[in-house]
């Protein structure tokens, strides 16, 4: 079997880089997805033709006619993944695979093209290679890579495009959360779903995420951080935040976390992190867990901890949920110690500070 051939991408220099100083500036506290690199990656893909004209230009705003399908019927989808600075001062990938396999799942649910993961993954290296110089230096920086695809025919008839775009930016990025690693409290919305059987929740797309800002509104007005959803059949059973995966630290060595029935996305650091906890002894299930018990447990302090993940925020603390019948607090309210210890792990292996026994860092250069 021969290996699938790197597709050849063209590379036309930015003619107008932003000069170091004031990318140096940019860089000293970049937040989270303001500051954007030089550069992005384009792919076109026509019916009958398939993909082709692979290339790295210059970031500039993109001409869109106004009957471009994605503007009418959201055919969108989206990843999320970091290149990290290591240790020793090479620059890293995690798991980038995996992205580029969920980045399939994905179009495969919204009836678009898959995109070959050679395709992906050298759109990703060649991205980070030409803007490496926008990775910011210190703890929690990064650089986030934001691939994405839409469709850009020119059509309003209901049916599956046949022509897209796919592309990657990139962006210089600090820690998530303002504040750091602390704790954060959640809206258990009640009015709101995000995803259904059937629907699109494992799916990583735009619509998602518009479908959840209203119940992400209605958290910020309740004084919370974030959002969780309860599963939409029976508002029972706890699901995931808007953007992050969930897990329950039990007394005795036992962490829970929702099983993955096609309503929750399947996070790669929720993976990871199931990964790394069966590797630290904890008995680790996927299985469902509801709101009433989450509650009973918090009280009755059977749940030590709680924490949400994904790759934006990496680890973050729940400590305390709030829905209109009341509130609780886990734990002492703040991050717990198998939080800490988990995100630790992880970030460890991410930053070459620590062995890589599944081989999920892929080095770059
Ligand atoms: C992206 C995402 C996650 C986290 O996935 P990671 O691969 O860990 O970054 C969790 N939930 C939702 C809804 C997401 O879109």
């Amino acid at each position: 079997m021969t290996a699938p051939q790197a597709p050849e991408f063209n590379i036309h220099p930015n003619p107008d880089p932003a000069s170091d100083d004031a990318r140096a500036k940019l860089l000293a506290d970049p937040g989270f997805g303001t500051v954007f690199t030089d550069h992005m990656a384009v792919v076109n893909y026509t019916e009958g033709k398939g993909w082709h004209n692979a290339r790295i230009e210059a970031r500039a705003p993109i001409q869109m006619d106004p009957a471009s399908s994605v503007l009418h019927y959201a055919q969108e989808i989206f990843e999320g993944m970091k290149a990290y600075k290591q240790e020793d001062g090479s620059t890293a990938l995690f798991r980038p695979e995996a992205n580029a396999q969920r980045f399939q799942a994905s179009a495969q649910r919204m009836a678009m093209p898959e995109l070959p993961e050679e395709i992906f993954l050298e759109s990703i290296r060649r991205i980070v290679e030409t803007d490496r110089s926008w990775i910011p230096p210190g703890e929690g920086g990064a650089l986030y890579l934001r691939p994405f695809m839409f469709a850009s025919e020119v059509f309003l008839g209901v049916r599956p495009a046949k022509e897209y775009l796919y592309m990657v930016i990139a962006s210089s990025v600090g820690s998530y959360f303002k504040g750091g690693a602390k704790a954060v409290t959640i809206w258990a919305s009640q009015d709101y779903s995000r995803a259904a059987p059937g629907g699109t929740g494992a799916a990583k797309c735009g619509g998602n995420y518009a479908a959840s800002l209203p119940a992400q509104a209605q958290a910020i007005a309740n004084g919370c951080d974030q959002v969780v959803f309860l599963d939409a059949a029976n508002r029972k059973w706890v699901e995931e935040l808007g953007g992050m995966n969930l897990f329950f630290v039990m007394d005795g060595g036992r962490i829970i976390t929702p099983p993955l029935t096609g309503t929750i996305l399947p996070g790669i650091t929720r993976d990871s992190i199931i990964a790394l906890a069966r590797g630290e002894g904890y008995d680790v299930h996927e299985e469902p867990y509801s709101f009433d018990q989450w509650r009973d447990d918090a009280e009755s302090g059977e749940l030590l901890e709680t924490f949400a993940c994904g790759t934006a925020a990496v680890v973050t603390g729940v400590g305390t949920v709030k829905s209109t019948d009341g509130e609780f607090t886990i734990g002492s309210g703040s991050t717990g110690q198998v939080t800490q210890k988990m995100r630790s792990r992880l970030v460890d292996i991410q930053r070459g500070r620590a062995p890589d026994p599944h081989g999920w860092v892929q080095k770059l250069f």
